[in-house]
């Protein structure tokens, strides 16, 4: 229905992508968050773990990158520097310091 998603987080773009692209390899750890919350019947009775961390307020977001109380790769320049939407080499951009360090494991990463 759509060639492109893109995902808000506190109404900040986190990723914007080629749908096959986001859905294939989704690279900001929100987007992750959100595709590992999906229902799947192959893991029908097993409990999720719940996402980790409260949402913030949207009227008072938090400084720098306002998904970093919730973060699991979250670091201090999270924390005061907010993340600028960066695009990659395969036609989806990323508002995350730790995708753009490549401390998060991409399939799309160029050896
Ligand atoms: S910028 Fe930092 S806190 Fe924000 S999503 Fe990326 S790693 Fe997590």
């Amino acid at each position: 229905m759509s060639h492109s998603v893109g995902v808000m987080y506190l109404g900040r773009l986190a990723e914007l992508a080629p749908t096959r692209v986001l859905f294939d390899a989704p690279k900001h750890p929100y987007t992750q968050l959100l595709l590992a919350a999906l229902p799947r019947l192959d893991r029908r009775g097993r409990e999720k773990p719940p996402a980790p961390g409260e949402i913030p307020s949207p009227l008072d977001p938090p400084p720098g990158c306002g998904f970093h109380p919730r973060c699991p790769h979250g670091q201090a320049r999270c924390q005061s520097e907010r993340p600028a939407l960066v695009p990659l080499p395969d036609g989806s951009q990323v508002a995350c310091h730790a995708v753009q360090e490549r401390r998060i494991p991409m399939r799309w990463h160029p050896s």
